[in-house]
């Protein structure tokens, strides 16, 4: 069965990783590692069953390979998770347990932080492996990769307002700014720099109080964000809003924002297409996150992570190009320049070296 799935999904090899001891219950999965060492965060969830752990890892980790090729990186898709309550489970051993996990891996997975995961586990995970991202700055790591993905994303929506409307004038249009979190408060703060008009919401209301008094954003209720008039809908808390109900409310001709697995079906993707609304494919446009960590591997330098953000903007240029020259909707063109990639490049690989092992450069303290 597993294997059936695999099959469809292509992916290299899924580690089960156990531990009596430390109460270690954890997933490994190494989607693709054509272009590089899997990259990919760790989550920890009280997953209901076994099988959504493995649905998850499964699904997370082929999404890394399709963010790094597209995002031009030399890294390929992997995630782990761990099956636990992050109020209760944790444990230095718990971590130091899995950190040896992905040490036996050899450098093929890289692991990093993702939900219910923070800076102090990952210590953890340090002292048992170097194959780790997102560690303390202390230990020469790129600390929180937010703001890199609030700015790459401000890349992404120039690259979508120069192709709708000719410009790449920030402030000339308003935004509809759904979770103002990490991203979402650094990225209507980069809007508002700017002059533009911004609408916010969310369920914690200390946050929205902050957009409103920091930033001078105009608050909504949560369901109302999909009625306002703004120009760009910029979904940046949960996956799946851009649904069925959503559709014909979204006024918006552009929809760019920092979520994961924003289009609820592939179906709607190609409504929007159909509706003329450009759909700056999710992830190309919060790859910031990920190009920032990757930058661990050579030496963490926080100017050289700001420029790299820029190369955003031609991503999504190119997947726009792709869209227009094969008539085909945004996110499929994302899809097909990922594969594209991956297959061109996997032709000058000579197949007997297997992945290269990353050597990071410039950390300590292990
Ligand atoms: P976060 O948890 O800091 O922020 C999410 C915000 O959304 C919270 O303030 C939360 O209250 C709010 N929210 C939750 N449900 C909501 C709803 N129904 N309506 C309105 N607001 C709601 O997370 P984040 O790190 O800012 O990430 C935001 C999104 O961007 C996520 O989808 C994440 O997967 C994606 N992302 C983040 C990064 C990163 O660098 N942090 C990188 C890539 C992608």
């Amino acid at each position: 069965m597993l294997f059936e799935t695999i099959a469809k999904t292509g992916h290299e090899e899924i580690v089960f990783c156990h531990n009596k001891d430390a109460g270690l219950r954890a997933i490994i999965a190494i989607h693709n590692t054509v272009l590089g060492p899997a990259l990919g965060g760790t989550r920890m969830w009280p997953y209901a069953t076994e099988q959504d752990a493995i649905n998850d890892v499964l699904r997370l980790s082929r999404g890394m390979t399709y963010k790094a090729a597209v995002s031009g990186l030399n890294l390929g898709g992997g995630k782990a998770v761990i099956i636990g309550d992050p109020g209760k489970d944790k444990s230095e051993a718990l971590f130091r347990a899995f950190g040896r996990f992905v040490n036996s891996l050899g450098g093929r997975y890289i692991t990093a932080e993702d939900v219910g995961i923070d800076v102090n586990d990952m210590e953890h995970v340090f002292r048992e492996t170097e194959f780790v991202t997102g560690v303390h700055q202390v230990h020469g790591g790129s600390g929180d990769p937010s703001p890199f993905t609030a700015y790459g994303t401000l890349q992404g929506l120039m690259a979508a307002l120069q192709v709708k409307y000719g410009n790449e004038e920030v402030g000339k249009y308003s935004y509809s700014v759904q979770g103002v979190g990490h991203v979402g408060m650094e990225f209507v703060k980069l809007l508002r720099e700017r002059g533009a008009k911004v609408w916010v919401t969310d369920m914690n209301q200390d946050a929205v109080r902050r957009a409103v008094d920091e930033y001078g954003c105009e608050a909504v209720g949560l369901d109302e964000i999909y009625d306002v008039p703004a120009d760009v809908y910029s979904p940046t808390a949960l996956g799946g809003t851009i649904n069925e109900n959503t559709i014909d409310r979204i006024k918006a001709k552009i929809i760019c924002g920092a979520a994961n697995n924003q289009l609820a079906t592939d179906a709607i993707g190609d409504e929007l297409q159909k509706r003329g609304v450009l759909y700056a494919p999710d992830y190309a446009v919060n790859a910031g996150g990920l190009m920032n960590v990757s930058l661990e591997i050579d030496g963490y330098n926080r100017e050289r992570a700001m420029r790299m953000m820029r190369t955003i903007y031609y991503n999504l240029g190119r997947i726009f190009e792709i869209s227009a020259r094969d008539n085909i909707p945004t996110y499929r063109a994302a899809d097909h320049m990922a594969e594209e990639r991956i297959e061109k490049i996997g032709k000058l690989r000579l197949p007997h070296l297997g992945v290269q092992a990353p050597r990071f450069q410039g950390r300590s303290g292990r």
